[in-house]
């Protein structure tokens, strides 16, 4: 005996376990909080729809806005808004008894898009991308009558880069998801306040905050087979070399339009010396490449990403 006392085990994983969680909290606000204000994303007397499915996503995204809402410096106002799709055996109920026991004004709109869908798509054919642009269509109509200045969904990180691959290889095109755009009618600013959080954090929040999920696959349509493998991929990398993610997103924020190849976007045919040196310019000889097998030196902003893997916008 050396009348040292030994913390019970149980005791010390429910510490480790509440540490984490409280990790998990703050840095959830951290990163919405973040994204809100790189992508200006809501402003003073703003009110913000809040696209609510039933899935993690969403209701993260609604949890964590209402809980940024109660401190932000400016005030705006929250609608939660729930599509009811009338496939079959979806729980009308759990939704409302949520948003109810959250206090959350909130709007159910019921539209059998399911039946029209089942009409028109063949058998077998994946019936996302219509029902997407019904449901999108009608969401607008609803933040119209809502008196919405702001659609928010719960798009997250790992979907805006699964996004981006899926528009590399299929699409032939650097593209990803934006965390702020103008709806295609025009009349509407979306935003995705998750831009940059994490899948994995969203599943821990949602187990920790016993959301009512409700199944994604009451349409019985097929996955995007082709987002899923690229799901795979991206998850794969990251356990093989951990901070890739973070890498790859970080570099969507970071585009130097001078060392691609769009035109449009960089005027290379006007291209002149200009005789002036510039100490941050081209190093096309030097670490470009690493032809003669010397890997690149990572950049100092690289070099602080992989210090600080939590932050991917910051
Ligand atoms: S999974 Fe079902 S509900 Fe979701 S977009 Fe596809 S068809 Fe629509």
């Amino acid at each position: 005996m050396n009348g040292v006392a030994t913390a019970h085990p149980t005791d010390a994983a429910e510490k480790k376990a509440a540490f984490e969680l409280r990790k998990l909290d703050k840095r959830l606000h951290r990163q919405v909080g973040q994204a809100i204000a790189d992508f200006n994303m809501i402003g003073p007397g703003d009110k913000v729809m809040v696209c609510l499915s039933g899935g993690k996503d969403s209701y993260a995204l609604l949890d964590v806005l209402l809980a940024l809402r109660r401190r932000a410096p400016v005030a705006f106002d929250i609608v939660a808004v729930n599509l009811d799709q009338k496939q079959p055996g979806f729980p009308e109920h759990v939704l409302p008894d949520y948003l109810r026991s959250r206090e959350v004004p909130f709007h159910i709109e019921a539209q059998d898009t399911y039946s029209i869908v089942k009409r028109l798509v063949p058998e077998g054919k994946t019936m996302c991308s219509l029902c997407s642009r019904l449901r999108r269509g009608i969401l607008y109509r609803v933040a119209d009558e809502l008196g919405a200045t702001r659609i928010a969904l719960g798009h997250h990180r790992d979907d805006m880069l699964q996004t981006f691959f899926l528009n590399m290889f299929f699409g032939g095109r650097l593209k990803s998801m934006p965390p702020k755009l103008v709806s295609d009618d025009g009349r509407h600013i979306v935003i995705r306040p998750l831009a940059y959080v994490a899948e994995a954090d969203l599943e821990r929040w949602a187990a920790h905050r016993q959301f009512p999920i409700i199944p994604c696959s009451l349409c019985g349509s097929q996955l995007n087979l082709q987002r899923v493998q690229i799901g795979r991929m991206l998850r794969d990398w990251e356990r093989r070399f951990p901070g890739r993610i973070d890498n790859m997103f970080h570099a969507l924020g970071h585009v130097v339009p001078s060392h691609l190849l769009d035109r449009n976007l960089y005027p290379f045919a006007a291209l002149q010396a200009t005789g002036v040196a510039d100490a941050h310019g081209d190093k096309a000889f030097d670490d470009a490449d690493d032809a003669c097998g010397t890997p690149p030196a990572a950049s100092p902003v690289i070099a602080l990403r992989l210090d600080e893997p939590e932050a991917p916008g910051g």
